[in-house]
């Protein structure tokens, strides 16, 4: 009879180790198999969510995910460096706790549905019917089977998070800031004032005479005071994220 578990060393390159506690960061790992265990069902079982995986090599091999793993396997699991869905530039969708994210990639015209009601379902299946990256804290969601394109995001702030995706997909030639609407995702158009003229504040009415609406939900925008801190806030991004 064969034993019911065999060993295999496990070595994680690069960003995977953001994945590891850290006695585990750059060091092959012992880790004990199953008999017809996939090499994506152990790379996941060591915290790796394969969504994040770019190549995988097994002795000095490469191997789909499908591989089974033989006794004495020594595997090097390598990271995407750029991931990209066909047809750039990446289209995202967002977990439930991303809010301040989705606001600052809609505000640069990066295509986001987020919604603060998503259940986690709901977003695998907008992500593998649209083809849009998931993005999330949550590495368990990141595990989903289905998933194709994912990145589990590293910082809990929203700004330096907007960096990261900037960075890992590549997104700095594709920023059209002010397109869409911050709370839908819509594209704006610009509107003639008088025909929203009754909708508008007093001193907006007085004041500005460029609009923009929302071809989906309709609201309004005008680059009064807060126009001039987001484009502040584009300068900066572009400055640190986009040189
Ligand atoms: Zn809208």
């Amino acid at each position: 009879m064969q034993p019911p578990f065999f060993h295999t060393g496990f070595l994680f390159h690069g960003s995977l180790n953001d994945f590891l506690r850290t006695r585990q960061k750059n060091t092959r790992l012992d880790f004990p198999c199953r008999f017809s265990s996939s090499v994506k069902d152990a790379i996941e079982a060591n915290g790796v969510p394969h969504v994040e995986v770019g190549k995988i090599v097994v002795n000095g091999k490469e191997k789909p995910f499908d591989y089974l793993l033989q006794p004495g396997d020594e595997i090097d699991v390598f990271p995407y460096e750029r991931q990209l869905p066909a047809g750039s530039p990446a289209r995202f969708v967002l977990d439930v706790h991303l809010g301040g994210l989705a606001r600052r990639l809609r505000m640069l015209g990066i295509d986001t549905i987020y919604r603060n009601d998503l259940h986690d379902p709901e977003i695998i299946a907008i992500a593998t019917t649209e083809n849009r990256v998931v993005l999330t804290r949550d590495v368990g969601l990141l595990k989903h089977k289905l998933l194709q394109w994912g990145y589990w995001l590293r910082s809990q702030q929203s700004e330096e998070q907007l960096l990261e995706v900037i960075s890992r997909f590549s997104l700095c030639n594709y920023l059209q800031p002010f397109m869409r609407c911050i709370a839908c995702n819509g594209l704006l158009a610009t509107v003639a004032k008088n025909e929203i003229v009754e909708l508008l504040p007093e001193k907006t009415r007085l004041f500005f005479e460029e609009f923009y609406r929302c071809t989906a939900c309709g609201k309004i925008y005008w680059k009064g005071s807060h126009y001039q801190d987001m484009l502040r806030s584009v300068e900066r991004i572009r400055s640190v994220a986009c040189q």
